[in-house]
């Protein structure tokens, strides 16, 4: 579902990835984890082009993302994005918020983009909460309100940069709870996380990422649990 080869980035003269290539096949999960400034947050945009890679190629279903004569929207409604801050519209209810994008960007009628909405708030357990307005919700549930707007727009992938680490410990169970359920579903998932207990049962693959390359990649048994490098040892031993 997403491959990346050769990519790289810089701000200036600071080169944040140094040359990252990997895949994520369909109904893959793969957690990313590391270090902060490693780069992980400018991976995952680089996947949706919210940044300009400096060289490389990134391909989503098959389009390559990078190449310059691509409709970068079309491409871009193929990732959904979830974020730490969940940046709900305020002044819109659950289900505005949800079906807005739907209407405006892939030109969805109202009854079809209410009827989507529905099913994905159905989905990460808001069903009662289709006419609250965000400011009525804990935010575990504005961030589930996040991915249904994002799983709303029918993404070949989703992506999440520390979707519970804005959130206060008794919130993280059930957002962690409906992006477990979502992989168990078969979504297409790469997910950056410092839960490492929700890397270790959900993640097919885990990638430890240091300084702009990718140190090592396997299933979490093996880089969580029996770790290769020095590098991802000392990781592991602060966040364990
Ligand atoms: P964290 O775990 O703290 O979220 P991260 O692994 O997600 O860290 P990034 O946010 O990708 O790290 O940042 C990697 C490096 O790139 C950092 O040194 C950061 O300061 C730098 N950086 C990120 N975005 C920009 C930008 N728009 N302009 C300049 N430098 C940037
Ligand atoms: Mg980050």
């Amino acid at each position: 579902a997403v491959q990346i080869t050769g990519l790289q980035k810089a701000f200036g003269d600071l080169e944040v990835l140094r040359g990252i290539d990997f895949e994520v096949a369909r109904g893959e999960v793969v957690c990313i984890i590391g270090p902060s400034g490693s780069g992980k947050s400018t991976l995952l945009r680089c996947v949706n082009l919210l940044e300009e890679p400096t060289a490389g190629q990134v391909y989503v279903g098959g389009v390559e993302l990078t190449d310059p004569d691509v409709d970068i929207d079309a491409a871009r409604r193929r990732v959904g994005m979830v974020f730490q801050q969940f940046n709900l519209f305020p002044h819109l209810s659950v289900l505005g918020n949800v079906t807005i994008a739907q209407r405006k960007v892939l030109r969805r009628s109202a009854e079809e983009a209410d009827r989507i909405a529905r099913d994905n708030l159905v989905r990460v357990g808001l069903a009662d909460k289709v006419d609250a307005y965000p400011a009525q919700l804990s935010g575990g549930q504005q961030q589930r309100v996040a991915i249904a707007r994002a799983l709303a727009m029918g993404p070949d992938v989703m992506l999440f940069d520390e979707p519970t680490s804005a959130l206060d410990p008794e919130l993280v169970g059930d957002v962690l709870g409906v992006m477990r359920k979502l992989a168990l579903e078969g979504m297409t998932m790469l997910v950056v996380t410092h839960e490492m207990s929700f890397a270790r049962e959900v993640a097919d693959r885990v990638v430890f990422m240091d300084g702009g390359v990718i140190v090592e990649e396997g299933p979490p048994s093996k880089v969580i649990g029996d770790p290769a490098y020095e590098r991802t040892r000392r990781f592991l031993s602060r966040v364990l």
